[in-house]
């Protein structure tokens, strides 16, 4: 906003800053970046960095591949660990494209035109995740295991809880890079944690995403651990979801929140859950990107696998915390820390502004547990599920025109070519799971 380019080189220099890593993501949600001596920042504070993007994924061809790297100056931060080199600092950027347009395979400049899309109704998005992940320990080589000594489960206290003393490294560096953290704490998951920061804009929000990954990852590394965001690592134990609670704002108040309406709930609120129901069948295939996610969304684990929402029970797709007022929010349930942020807050907005554009209906809350419902009853209240897998999700996602618009043309094309290919190799693997059931009786 009002932080300038003189006010960033001052402060580099105050800071002691030897190297800038200028960021940005693929449409995978790999944060990438390029690493610039400092001496080279007010060039790239000018936007005048160029790099080759036909190697990274999903981005262009070999014969359009000239792309500029524009800084947000107000993502200006240290990289709060030393190296013996100097100080260390990062940028996020915008990806632009050679004739100085936004680039159309940039995730996070496509966030901001679907952002533009719902300011022109009048809306501004805040959004807050909540990203679990597993710590595990490393082999002797080094390489990633999935043995933990931790025995703790949800809310558990130290020593039982090994994560304790690591979880309070990731949060000071968190702060350190300016974030506000709510709360940290051992999720049900043995070796399993969670730690929540405040709730920002939709692209402060996927930024902040971006950099939690990384200083955890970091720090976990610093321990001599492993810190995955992969949404079921193990078998019949929890997996990681990353919730996002979210909220429309106009002129500064809460859309959601209306004191004399039905469950203090505006008609906004709840045009908008009914857009979250009724293309989640389409949007997962980007909340939930991976051939693993699907793992995670089956019953008994607190993960949703139902079409659903709810201000009571957290089995179903959308949960509505109990805070009213300012807080009045809808929690989705179903994104986990593997998607792209970008992309993920992109489609699930657009999917909530449809809602109120074609006023849809969220029907009644479903305050009872789905997972006990009889196919039956399911039916008979018209809940269906989310999609079972990673290739029901892609064809849904095509049949949805919706939250294509919300992609744009490019980025949907290259994610869905990439997606394909990811399911076509999984499906013709030979899986333990059918050498143990087959392989002797067959
Ligand atoms: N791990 C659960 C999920 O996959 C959430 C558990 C919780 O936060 N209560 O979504
Ligand atoms: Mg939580
Ligand atoms: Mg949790
Ligand atoms: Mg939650």
């Amino acid at each position: 906003s009002k932080i300038t380019k003189d006010a960033i080189l001052e402060k580099a220099k105050e800071l002691n800053v030897k190297f800038v890593k200028l960021q940005f993501t693929d449409v995978f949600g790999t944060t990438k970046n390029v690493a610039i001596p400092v001496e080279q920042l007010e060039k790239a504070l000018d936007g005048d960095i160029m790099f080759d993007g036909s190697s990274i994924e999903g981005f262009v061809r070999i014969e359009e591949s000239d792309m500029y790297l524009k800084p947000d100056l107000t993502t200006f931060s240290l990289i709060p660990w030393k190296s013996e080199y100097g100080n260390v600092a990062r940028l996020i950027c915008d990806v632009y494209d050679s004739n100085g347009k936004p680039f159309a395979g940039c995730p996070r400049c496509n966030l901001k035109r679907v952002i533009k899309e719902a300011e022109e109704m009048g809306f501004t998005m805040n959004a807050g995740p909540e990203a679990e992940f597993y710590l595990f320990e490393r082999d002797e080589n080094g390489f990633p295991t999935l043995n933990s000594k931790d025995k703790g489960g949800y809310f558990d206290l130290s020593p039982i809880d090994l994560g304790d003393e690591v979880r309070r490294a990731m949060v000071t560096s968190l702060q350190g890079m300016g974030f506000e953290i709510e709360a940290s704490h051992h999720e049900v998951g043995e070796g399993q944690h969670e730690i929540d920061f405040k709730y920002a804009d939709a692209v402060t929000t996927a930024d902040n995403i971006l950099t939690f990954k990384f200083v955890v990852r970091k720090i976990a590394m610093q321990y001599g651990l492993h810190a995955t965001f992969m949404p079921k690592p193990i078998f019949a134990k929890a997996g990681s979801g990353m919730h996002v609670h979210q909220s429309l704002f106009k002129k500064n108040k809460n859309a959601f929140y209306d004191a004399n309406a039905k469950y203090q709930l505006s008609k906004t609120a709840l045009y908008y859950i009914g857009g979250l129901l009724s293309h989640a069948r389409g949007y997962a295939a980007v909340t939930n990107p991976l051939v693993n996610s699907y793992k995670r969304l089956v019953p008994g684990y607190e993960a949703p696998v139902y079409i659903a929402w709810s201000e009571k029970n957290r089995s179903p797709l959308v949960r509505i915390p109990a805070r009213r007022g300012v807080g009045t929010r809808a929690e989705l349930r179903c994104p986990d820390p593997s998607c792209n942020p970008y992309l993920a807050l992109a489609v699930t907005l657009k999917a909530g502004i449809d809602g109120i554009r074609k006023k849809t209906d969220p029907g009644e809350p479903v305050n009872l547990n789905i997972y006990h419902l009889t196919e039956q009853q399911k039916s008979d209240m018209g809940i269906k599920s989310l999609p079972a897998n990673l290739s029901e999700a892609l064809d849904e996602l095509e049949a949805d025109e919706i939250i294509k618009s919300a992609l744009g043309p490019h980025i949907y094309e290259n994610y869905m070519v990439a997606k394909r290919i990811e399911w076509d190799e999984y499906r013709s693997q030979v899986h333990k799971w059918e050498i143990e059931n087959y392989l002797s009786i067959y």
